[in-house]
């Protein structure tokens, strides 16, 4: 097998206590999509039109190209590159027809050092596999549902072409050229045994594979979850310790199909600002500043939004990024380096 088994992860991290207040956040993420074309079923897109239309936070469409423009033209504020632009959010990111155009954009600005998005892959075809291959995306994650057309019916009530779908696969990470390819399957896909049939069918058409873990990401939004389903781990596999101080505003910014602004990886909760209204530096040296105050004073017990939030636990996190211990004295530097 040619593909490595390994988290689409970078684990060679920064101590955020030595580095923090960041000048440009490490991460960007931006949503180009809330509109998915499955509906698994521990997904926010598994509620019923009705609960999703009912949450302020779902705008059921597509980011425009004026907000792309803002975003890349607000890019250029920032003092140093992003290291990385993560495209991914509530919908799939294929949906967008100007998918490759935006890529394109985003890396023309000059301040993305690598850009990777996630995808079901059920979009692809030969055509946008190429499209997507000559843009300026670095990275796919293609996630999977099952190894089997009965599985995708299963999981994400939709019926595929499930050969033609490997097909595509296998013909991107042929043609991949620069492009990393990686490919993760969640473990409620996979039927007992079925670990070893996924390294054989998809080894040889990734650069990388995993099986991670399934998280409740949307328990908060009525998704209900089995109880095999638990935030006992990220979505990397990577164990969680309970901890206060959430690190991701920290160093993460994430604009969304509206504009708004969030500071992680909680898609539904704290809007910090809107880009149309204010400059993403202005919200990031602001809002999101006060926001990472309120969390070294821990202070998230009483904020809404960080009350009772599971995203800080399955979202990315490393004991180079805990803060609990060091709170007090990183406070200090967040109050007189203003
Ligand atoms: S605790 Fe949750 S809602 Fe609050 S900043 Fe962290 S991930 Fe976002």
């Amino acid at each position: 097998m040619a593909a490595k088994v390994q988290p689409n992860v970078d684990s060679n991290r920064q101590w955020l206590r030595d580095v923090v207040p960041l000048a440009t956040p490490y991460t960007f993420v931006m949503q180009v999509s809330h509109i998915c074309n499955i509906r698994c079923r521990y997904c926010f897109h598994s509620l019923s039109p009705e609960k999703k239309k009912a949450n302020p936070h779902f705008h059921n469409s597509l980011v425009s190209m004026e907000t792309v423009e803002c975003v890349c033209e607000q890019l250029g504020d920032f003092p140093c590159s992003f290291k990385s632009c993560r495209i991914c959010g509530m919908g799939e990111p294929l949906c967008h027809p100007q998918f490759e155009q935006i890529c394109d954009m985003l890396k023309a600005t000059g301040k993305i050092e690598y850009l990777s998005f996630f995808s079901n892959g059920l979009l692809l075809t030969r055509e946008r596999s190429e499209k997507l291959i000559s843009s300026g995306a670095d990275r796919i994650m293609i996630s999977l549902q099952g190894l089997n057309a009965e599985s995708y019916r299963k999981i994400c009530g939709a019926d595929i072409d499930f050969p033609n779908f490997v097909g595509e696969i296998k013909y991107l990470y042929e043609n991949r050229g620069n492009m990393g390819v990686h490919i993760k399957i969640a473990d409620v896909a996979l039927a007992p045994g079925e670990d070893t049939k996924f390294y054989d069918m998809f080894g040889e058409m990734c650069d990388d594979m995993f099986i991670g873990p399934t998280v409740p990401m949307f328990s908060k939004e009525g998704v209900q979850y089995t109880d095999e389903i638990s935030a006992k781990s990220s979505q990397y596999g990577i164990e969680s310790d309970m901890f206060e101080v959430c690190p991701q505003p920290f160093y993460m910014t994430d604009v969304t199909v509206t504009g708004d602004v969030i500071p992680c990886c909680d898609y539904f909760n704290p809007v910090l600002g809107n880009i149309h209204e204010k400059r993403l530096i202005d919200i990031w040296n602001g809002e999101q500043r006060e926001l990472c105050k309120q969390l070294l004073r821990f202070e998230a017990s009483s904020l809404p939004y960080c009350k009772n939030c599971v995203s800080k636990y399955v979202g990315i996190h490393w004991k180079e990024e805990h803060l609990d211990d060091c709170a007090a004295g990183v406070l200090k530097r967040y109050e007189v380096n203003n």
